[in-house]
């Protein structure tokens, strides 16, 4: 199996496309946001100090996320799918030391239908499914079809914090693409598409 790093403006289906993985191929689906935002549930130490940043929109410092991380990547280990992560050149450089990359997955997307995407965003406040009130509607409204739990918006998806989220993928996640250019480590691929099409896709590209 692989190890892959999925980069893409917020909103541009990473996560949908990693749970794919994880259901039809077993890939072991490491999301920093969705493990912060359950530190921030438990109220964990590192949840208590997340929190501020998260309702910002802004990136937490690199050593914390080392901290939270510790003990889910070792040397060796293949099958995962890292989504959120890495975020900046620092982080990178870390995985890259603990950890053989085969790809770097690039889902494009303006930050326009990025937008459009994460105001209809919708989560399961019980399982954790995501929604998109447009692309990807409930079968009865707020509630999720999975385990009939409520629908909610998440607590940093309004318009600032997206905005403020946007602009750090631009100034320091957009980077990583040349780190892994460099490594010939990179894939683009269109996340316009229909989650199936952007999935068929990324198969075919990676040889799954
Ligand atoms: P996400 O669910 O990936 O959109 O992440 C939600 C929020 O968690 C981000 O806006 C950041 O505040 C924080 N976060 C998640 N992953 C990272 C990371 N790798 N580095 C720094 N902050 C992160």
């Amino acid at each position: 199996m692989l190890n892959l790093v999925f980069l893409g403006v917020q909103g541009c289906g990473k996560g949908t496309q990693a749970n794919i993985l994880k259901e039809r191929f077993n890939y072991e689906h490491i999301s920093t946001g969705e493990m912060l935002r359950e530190h921030i549930k438990n109220k964990t130490a590192i949840g208590l100090k997340a929190e501020a940043y998260l309702s910002k929109g802004a990136l937490i410092p690199d050593e914390d996320v080392f901290e939270l991380l510790f003990n889910h990547i070792s040397e060796g280990k293949s099958g995962i799918v890292f989504d959120g992560f890495p975020r900046t050149l620092v982080q990178a450089q870390y995985l890259e030391e603990k950890i053989k990359i085969d790809y770097a997955i690039f889902f494009e997307l303006s930050d326009e239908a990025a937008i459009e995407r994460i105001v209809s965003r919708r989560v399961c406040q019980q399982c954790q499914t995501t929604y998109n009130m447009l692309l990807k509607p409930p079968k009865n409204s707020n509630q999720c079809d999975v385990c009939g739990g409520h629908l909610e918006s998440r607590d940093d998806d309004y318009e600032e914090a997206i905005r403020s989220r946007i602009n750090s993928f631009h100034k320091q996640t957009k980077p990583l693409i040349e780190f892994y250019k460099s490594m010939d480590k990179v894939i683009f691929i269109d996340a316009a598409d229909s989650p199936e099409k952007i999935h068929k896709n990324l198969s075919q590209r990676i040889n799954l």
